[in-house]
């Protein structure tokens, strides 16, 4: 554990408003009064997003040229989550009555309750403010009011991003960092359907344990809110820093000591009084200097193989989420090639955990480290074979035939 994340601060960090999210972005719907007010004050976006729509608005309705197995796996994956997002299960009032234990009691607690559910790691850090979406810009799921008793009731009390463009104000003392492992035989295929199913896989279960984490919370008497694929408030990779996940890495996202990069986040916010973990250092910022895997194996470009640059107060490796996602709308799939490659992507055995530990605490061993993964694993991506039971016979596909 270290006092401060590894990431460097050169001012004040700003905070994000979620409609520029490229996710955000690509669901707008054309000559919708939010694609129009957001065209109108960013038009230099206009036509990248008009593309970066194509692949959602594929997945969601279907259309001549679109792989039919991949839709119904979308279809299973991605839509039972936006019931989870609801406002009244991401939310809620809490009971009047509390169950108080001290800190750290209560975090083991905690911890084990995620864990049980299917969480594979869990850490607790400070909710800072700089983390927290300035402005909701997912989808508008709740134009309506849903009343559907007994779960969805309505928006709670105090509910915070009901609608897109809501100002956010979250001021929850306490994140609970939650991460999700992805089995590499799926995402080490490529850029193909069993990639769409291993990710929306693990979404989905990252949506079920943090909206069941926040009504555990919620039950002993505190507030809760989870924070997932469908619903943010937070911005979730900051957050696991912070609690100590990994570390911030050059391919954009958390890497971890013991998942590699290969898994997802969701987070649980709080004020229930829970110990904290804190920052970890495992050399990832030396490590990504002296590694470009990522970088060279990624098809979009979307990789910095460059230096940090300055991005609202942090300097981080600044990735293209465009490049990126339109890359995925290309293949028709979500891609995961920067998650397989990474050296600290690697099963949970021993060699791997030994191994590890050697590039944590022999920081001149690093580069020695980087070019044996190239020589026992390859420095190409060379793409998994994905499983018989998600391949098309006869089928209509689009993208590489067979895979
Ligand atoms: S998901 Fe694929 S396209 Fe996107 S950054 Fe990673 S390797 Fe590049
Ligand atoms: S592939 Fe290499 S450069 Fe990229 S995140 Fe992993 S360790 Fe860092």
């Amino acid at each position: 554990m270290v006092e401060k994340p590894t990431f460097e601060t050169t001012g004040e960090i700003t905070r994000f408003d979620e409609r520029d999210t490229v996710f955000s972005r690509e669901a707008l719907v054309s000559g919708s009064p939010e694609e129009t007010e957001y065209h109108r004050l960013n038009p230099d976006m206009a036509d990248v997003d008009a593309r970066l729509a194509r692949f959602i608005v594929s997945k969601m309705e279907g259309g001549e040229d679109v792989d039919q197995l991949a839709r119904a796996v979308y279809e299973s994956h991605f839509i039972p989550p936006a019931a989870l997002a609801l406002p009244g299960m991401v939310d809620g009032t809490p009971e009047s009555s509390r169950i108080e234990w001290d800190r750290e009691g209560a975090s083991a607690r905690i911890k084990e309750f995620a864990y049980a559910l299917g969480a594979e790691d869990v850490r607790i850090g400070p909710l800072r403010q700089e983390w927290v979406y300035s402005h909701k810009g997912s989808r508008p799921f709740f134009r309506e009011e849903y009343v559907n008793p007994p779960y969805f009731s309505g928006t709670p009390e105090d509910y915070q991003g009901k609608l897109y463009g809501d100002a956010i104000e979250l001021d929850h003392p306490t994140a609970i960092s939650i991460a999700f492992r992805q089995e590499k035989e799926m995402t080490a295929t490529g850029s193909t359907r069993a990639v769409d199913f291993e990710v929306g896989r693990v979404y989905a279960l990252s949506a079920l344990v943090s909206v069941q984490l926040a009504r555990f919370i919620r039950a002993l008497g505190w507030r809760a809110r989870a924070h997932h694929l469908r619903n943010y408030l937070v911005l979730c990779v900051p957050v696991a820093v912070d609690a100590g996940i990994g570390e911030l890495a050059r391919c954009g996202y958390v890497v971890s000591r013991s998942l590699g990069a290969n898994f997802r986040l969701a987070t649980v916010t709080t004020d229930m009084p829970l110990a904290c973990d804190g920052p970890v250092d495992i050399g990832m910022q030396d490590f990504c200097s002296k590694c470009m895997k990522c970088a060279t194996n990624c098809p979009s470009g979307a990789i910095s193989d460059g230096e940090k640059i300055e991005v609202r107060g942090v300097r981080k490796w600044k990735i293209n989420p465009e490049a990126c996602l339109l890359y995925w709308g290309k293949t028709g799939y979500t891609c995961s090639i920067c998650q397989a490659v990474c050296p600290w992507t690697k099963p949970k055995k021993l060699l791997h955990r030994g191994v590890a530990a050697v590039a944590v605490n022999v920081p001149w061993l690093r580069r020695a480290l980087v070019l044996g993964d190239d020589i026992v694993y390859g420095a190409k991506f060379r793409p998994a074979h994905i499983p018989e039971w998600l391949r098309v016979a006869g089928g209509r596909t689009r993208g590489s035939s067979g895979r």
